[in-house]
């Protein structure tokens, strides 16, 4: 496989050749694939593309402030043909859902993301590793369009920028982040209201999901490893929604001495749906990777199909022995 890098030019080349462009958001869609899909879709707009975006699946209710969101359509395949599809941080292939039939409906295909387990899946590929977020690559691609910011683009950008980098929190949160944050102050960023939107304000739902979950916590591993689980009961009785799960596992990582995290839940469809986090040194994309899943050093998912009690098991496992590989 080649090397990963980012080439902005040759995106710009499949947009400035393309009329109708789809543009693709990744299933259990999150704020960076949210955010990169709104921003490029006010900025082929400018650029007076005809455009369609694509998610399969629910945006989540916190992020129904973004503009253009109520342009989402599920894929039933039936759409297209397209010019050019462009999926943004957009993982693997399996992470576009039903949106993969489009694939075969576009005469181009090309994605933007951040991911370093990307396995390059597209025609045109511009994939850093190293970048905090995909919005990150969506300002540089702006310029190699020659499109100019907005406040409703900053909006966007800010939403995939501070939800995929923890608030500014995480290692990776660089000077790029900062220089470009600037940029978006610049355009009348409404910081302080979508920063509650965003980190602060919860459904009643979700805070009583996280008591569900809270209930759940056990250590293992030395006491080095948190683990929290959700059965389909726990969703039913707390009126709860798969994207209220959400920020949960963090509350693992919060007590003192742990250095991962695992969250485990029962979806609507029987699958058990696994979030990893950990604390540098300690990763978990290396054990999601082991179970079909992928993600970041320090955020990573994986999805099982065994009964919930038996899939934990497993992946506990695995996690106690990265867990001991490190003491040695
Ligand atoms: P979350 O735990 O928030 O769902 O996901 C954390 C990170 O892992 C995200 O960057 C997400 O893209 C990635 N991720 C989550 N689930 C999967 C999966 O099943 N496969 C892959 N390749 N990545 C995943
Ligand atoms: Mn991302």
């Amino acid at each position: 496989m080649e090397p990963l890098r980012r080439n902005p030019e040759a995106v710009a080349r499949c947009i400035q050749e393309a009329n109708t462009i789809a543009v693709v958001s990744h299933i259990n869609p999150d704020g960076d694939t949210l955010g990169a899909a709104t921003a490029m879709y006010l900025i082929l707009r400018k650029l007076n593309k005809d455009v369609a975006l694509f998610c399969d699946g629910k945006i989540p209710d916190s992020l129904s402030f973004l503009p253009a969101v109520d342009l989402f359509r599920v894929p039933t395949g039936k759409e297209g043909p397209f010019d050019l599809m462009l999926a943004v941080d957009v993982s693997d292939r399996k992470r576009m859902g039903s949106a993969d039939g489009l694939m075969a409906q576009s005469r181009m295909t090309a994605q933007i993301d951040h991911h370093s387990t990307n396995p390059q899946y597209m025609q045109v590929n511009s994939v850093d590793g190293n970048s905090p977020a995909t919005c990150v690559m969506i300002r540089e691609q702006m310029d190699f369009l020659n499109v100019p910011m907005t406040r409703e683009i900053a909006i966007c950008l800010y939403t995939g920028i501070s939800t995929d980098t923890g608030n500014f929190s995480f290692s990776y949160t660089n000077a790029e982040v900062f220089h470009l944050m600037s940029e978006l102050m610049h355009h009348d960023l409404p910081l302080a209201k979508l920063n509650r939107i965003l980190f602060r304000e919860k459904s009643r739902e979700q805070v009583k999901l996280l008591g569900k979950a809270l209930n759940s916590l056990t250590f293992c591993g030395n006491g080095k490893i948190a683990v929290m689980k959700l059965t389909r009961e726990d969703f039913l009785e707390t009126g709860a929604l798969s994207e209220h799960a959400d920020t949960i596992v963090d509350y693992g990582l919060y007590t003192t001495g742990t250095k991962m995290a695992m969250l485990a839940r029962e979806t609507e469809k029987g699958e058990i749906k696994f979030s990893l986090r950990a604390l540098d040194p300690c990763t978990v994309n290396n054990i999601a990777e082991r179970f079909g899943g992928g993600g970041h050093p320090q955020a990573a998912g994986l999805t099982l199909y065994n009964g919930l009690n038996e899939a934990v098991e497993m992946v506990l496992a695995a996690m106690e022995e990265e867990q001991k590989s490190l003491e040695e």
